[in-house]
Parts: C-alpha cells; sequence; structure tokens
C-alpha cells in the first residue's frame, strides 16, 4: 500500500530493492523501492541511508573494484 510505505519511509524503514543489491567488500547497497533512496545494509541497524562519508568510501570501492581487474596489458 503506497500510503503506508511511504510513512515507513518517512520514519527510516524503507523498503530496500534487495535484487539489486551490489556489495562493495564492506556493505551491501541498494535503494529503496518506494522513494529510491540509496541505502547501505548497516551490519548492527540493518538497511539505512548512508551517511557522506559512507557515500564516499562506497565511491572508492566501486572505483578500485572497476581498476582490480586482469590488466588489459601483462606488465613486463
Ligand atoms: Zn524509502
Amino acid at each position: 500500500m503506497w500510503i503506508w510505505n511511504r510513512l515507513l519511509c518517512a520514519v527510516g524503514r524503507h523498503g530496500a530493492d534487495r535484487g539489486q543489491a551490489r556489495h562493495d567488500r564492506d556493505y551491501w547497497w541498494s535503494s529503496c523501492k518506494v522513494c529510491g533512496v540509496q541505502l547501505m545494509r548497516d551490519p548492527v541497524d540493518g538497511w539505512r541511508p548512508p551517511n557522506a562519508s559512507e557515500i564516499a568510501d562506497h565511491d572508492a570501492q566501486v572505483q578500485r573494484g572497476k581498476t582490480s581487474g586482469e590488466p588489459a596489458v601483462a606488465p613486463e
């Protein structure tokens, strides 16, 4: 029910889209199915919106992930 879901979002109980969840080696990340806000899975509190430093760490992990694959050209 749309209004009920929005009320849950308003009190911080977002509905994480687990089908879209991605793990960045630290946490699971996804977004709310109702309002679309970015969410991370806190080991203690469960799914919640990340703070600014957590977003920065996540972006760094994503960048590292993109560059940690096999090198295109093998080093000498
Ligand atoms: Zn939400």
